[in-house]
């Protein structure tokens, strides 16, 4: 068995070459050839010695995982599905917009988190990805891409962790993953272009402002912790005010000078206005603390089990007004790829879930007033619309 070198920052592949009895700065070649120039056949690799090549090939490969189906939206927006072994397929989108191109990057087979709003989360969760499958998704499209496009530069402009999984769950795989991504002699990318996206997993989002602080997105999807204890039940750990605290710390470290809230409009859950005045004076009473955030309402995607339905346009240009009259900065995500279920929440390869989580949320669902959603608000009130 030979190690995969897709699975290397350079800092280990120079220790791998080290191990080897080769001098450490080969790994900056080998670096070069596999993520500037998307070679993964080392014998192609031609200013490394023949000698060198040769024992690379006898200790290593460098491999992606097979792709099972590419396809191809007709807003231009990419969605491949891999397989990583075991009966779990993961999937990775890639979405072009004039000034840039996106790739939206899987970190875990499945999610333990379980929200409910999402595709994903409702597969339950198998196992965590490896550096080298987060860093191959990268790898094949990129180097796809410019192949197809006939393109030397890069193609892929932007990362966000947004795929399927908790990146922050699987923070020792990601982290290589993501010096990959920002090294100079790999992608590149600046530590604004890279984004993690969390559920607020709080003591780990402190480890990623000291170790590698790139841009940061929440999945807050609620304005009081009743609501968000059912939309996103790893707020039963770590409760609004003590991640928008961790917020507010993560931004002294951050890349731009805002965090990203995102916030998922579900029809009669969440998108009333009452929850935008609630959603307005919880970030105020942490701008305080120097928390500067950017508000992105994304409209739900619905899939059959969640049980949810996406609020209508003008309910959520409503909410957008609250926070807009507020002074919060607020976008409404545009919907991208829902011709192919690639839009944001619909990312659901295959996944053996080795968790309860389908049954668990079957539960939820029957605990649902006669089938309609509960609008919980901070003051107690909760209505069945
Ligand atoms: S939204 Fe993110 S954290 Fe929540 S279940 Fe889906 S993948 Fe997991």
């Amino acid at each position: 068995m030979t190690t995969n070198l897709l699975g290397f920052d350079l800092a280990a592949l120079a220790d791998f070459c080290d191990q080897l009895g080769e001098k450490r700065f080969r790994a900056t070649q080998l670096f070069r050839w596999i993520h500037q120039r998307g070679v993964g056949d080392l014998s192609q690799m031609t200013d490394l010695a023949r000698s060198l090549r040769d024992k690379l090939a006898r200790h290593a490969h460098v491999q992606a995982m097979p792709v099972v189906s590419t396809q191809r939206s007709a807003d231009g927006t990419i969605k491949w599905l891999f397989d990583v072994g075991d009966g779990n397929l993961i999937e990775s989108v890639f979405i072009p917009e004039s000034d840039r191109g996106t790739l939206c990057v899987s970190s875990q087979a499945g999610c333990a988190v379980g929200c409910r709003f999402c595709s994903t989360g409702h597969q339950g969760f198998s196992r965590n990805l490896q550096t080298s499958e987060i860093l191959a998704q990268l790898w094949h499209a990129e180097h796809m891409l410019r192949r197809e496009f006939d393109q030397q530069e890069r193609v892929i402009t932007n990362v966000v962790m947004m795929g399927m999984g908790e990146p922050l769950q699987n923070y020792a795989q990601l982290l290589p993953a993501l010096r990959a991504m920002l090294d100079d002699h790999g992608y590149g990318l600046s530590r604004r272009r890279v984004t993690v996206s969390t559920s607020g997993v709080v003591p780990v989002m402190q480890r990623l402002s000291q170790d590698l602080p790139v841009a940061l997105a929440v999945s807050l999807h609620a304005s009081n912790d009743a609501l968000r204890d059912h939309l996103v039940p790893l707020n039963r750990k770590y409760p609004i005010d003590e991640l928008l605290r961790a917020c507010a710390a993560y931004q002294q470290f951050a890349p731009r000078d805002f965090i990203t809230f995102e916030y998922c409009m579900l029809d009669a859950v969440n998108d009333r206005t009452e929850h935008a005045h609630e959603l307005v004076a919880l970030i105020r009473r942490h701008a305080a603390s120097g928390l500067s955030v950017k508000l992105n309402l994304i409209p739900f995607n619905p899939f059959a089990a969640s049980g949810l339905k996406r609020s209508t346009s003008q309910q959520v240009q409503a909410f957008a007004s609250v926070l807009l009259d507020a002074g919060i900065v607020t976008t409404v995500r545009k919907t991208r790829g829902d011709d192919i279920d690639a839009a944001c929440g619909q990312l659901a390869g295959d996944v053996k879930d080795r968790t309860d989580v389908q049954q668990r949320m079957a539960s939820q669902r029957q605990a649902m007033i006669g089938g309609v959603p509960v609008v919980a608000l901070s003051d107690g009130l909760s209505v069945g619309r």
